[in-house]
């Protein structure tokens, strides 16, 4: 048997980026070989194995043909007479089927080094169409490796789009679609995900909530990139432009987790209010109750990120001054003395109101620059 290393690892080391994991594929093996080499099995639609020490991922060398809809609709075969570039032939992008052997010799039957010399993704082969996934995946590495000068090929973009008019897009799992578009969001360029997407007709396939390409919430989004910002800032600068219903049917629908859920949709709601209105006092306090800012300040912190990365895309001005005086406003109503309140001897519901007056009172002095 003979193993090679293959997929992200070649290519990241060709690309001259770090290799974070590495995927073996080995040929002429059958599953029991492994497993007397101390192999663990843990694939279950097709064998893959984890070695033994290192952990890494080791395949056995497979063909793969669609044999109905969806991810389960392939036939595999995973003997030990498939060969190498058979196994190379069923891979998504020609970057991705590049082979090194142990003495470091490169096996490309389908020219990936070249691709990568002229910074093109192409597909394999017409059976790309097969896994509507590869629509996604190729989004992701076009938005990854945008700062490289990576394109789509024009063939490989007229099959995407194909096969976003085949409507089997819409076939795949959440989950599958969710993990492509977070790992694009945290991405250096995360917008051209949404870019490509766009141009192969899938952006609507999932995301049909979202502004068509070109619109300032995608240039926001590259600004949050820019800045390094978390996960859910990211969703919630793209989903600002939406109402809190189209932000809560998109992300449900993607089944993304709760923390970026809660703040896409409350910037949905609040972001336009950060930005643009005159915000009294009572409007202040009113803003920092329903983000519950008094027990969440990060959350807060975060909607006011997401509302800046807007604001500066839109040319609002002097948002700036009105998140400083929002932030100190939010700390002088902190320093409110709830309790001073209640040993007052005020009761019941009027504790509420005596507090929220306090805080009112408290923030009355940064109402200026908001107005
Ligand atoms: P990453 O750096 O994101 O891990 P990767 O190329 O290693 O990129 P993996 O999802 O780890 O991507 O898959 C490893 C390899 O398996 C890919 O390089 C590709 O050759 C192949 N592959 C994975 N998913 C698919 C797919 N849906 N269709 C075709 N080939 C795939
Ligand atoms: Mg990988």
């Amino acid at each position: 048997m003979q193993t090679y290393l293959v997929g992200g690892a070649v290519r990241d080391e060709l690309l001259g980026r770090p290799v974070t994991e590495k995927d073996w594929v080995v040929v002429g093996a059958t599953p029991q070989i492994m497993l007397e080499k101390g192999y663990t099995q843990v694939g279950k639609d097709f064998p893959v194995f984890l070695h033994p020490r290192t952990k890494d991922e080791y395949a056995l060398a497979r063909t793969e043909r669609k044999a109905g809809t969806g991810y389960t609709g392939f036939v595999c075969d995973a003997s030990a007479s498939v060969t190498l570039e058979q196994d190379l032939q069923r891979r998504d992008l020609t970057v991705n089927a590049i082979a090194k052997d142990a003495n470091g010799e490169l096996i490309d039957p389908y020219h990936g080094v070249e691709d990568i010399a002229q910074r093109v993704l192409r597909h394999v082969s017409d059976a790309f169409s097969e896994d509507p996934l590869r629509v996604f995946r190729v989004a992701r590495f076009a938005c990854r490796y945008h700062y490289l000068g990576f394109s789509v090929a024009p063939a490989t973009m007229a099959l995407m789009r194909t096969m976003a008019a085949s409507g089997e897009l819409e076939q795949l799992t959440a989950e599958r679609v969710w993990q492509e578009t977070s790992r694009s969001l945290m991405e250096q360029s995360p917008q051209v995900f949404f870019e490509v997407l766009s141009e192969s007709n899938a952006l609507a396939s999932w995301f049909a909530e979202l502004p068509p390409v070109p619109n300032p919430e995608y240039e926001a989004l590259a600004k949050a990139a820019n800045d390094n910002a978390p996960l859910e800032t990211r969703m919630a600068v793209l989903c600002s432009g939406l109402t809190p219903e189209q932000t809560d049917t998109l992300l449900t629908r993607l089944k993304a987790p709760n923390v970026v859920a809660d703040l896409a949709k409350m910037s949905a709601r609040c972001s336009h209010t950060l930005m643009n209105s005159a915000l009294q006092a009572t409007d202040i306090v009113e803003l920092f109750n329903n983000h519950d800012a008094w027990r969440k300040p990060a959350r807060f912190a975060a909607l006011l990120d997401t509302a800046g990365y807007l604001a500066s895309v839109t040319r609002v001005n002097g948002y700036s001054s009105r998140r400083h005086a929002l932030e100190q406003a939010l700390q002088a109503a902190n320093e409110v003395d709830v309790k001073a309140i209640v040993a007052s001897g005020v009761k019941g519901p009027d504790i509420k109101k005596a507090v929220f007056a306090a805080r009112c009172e408290a923030v009355a002095e940064f109402t200026v620059s908001l107005q």
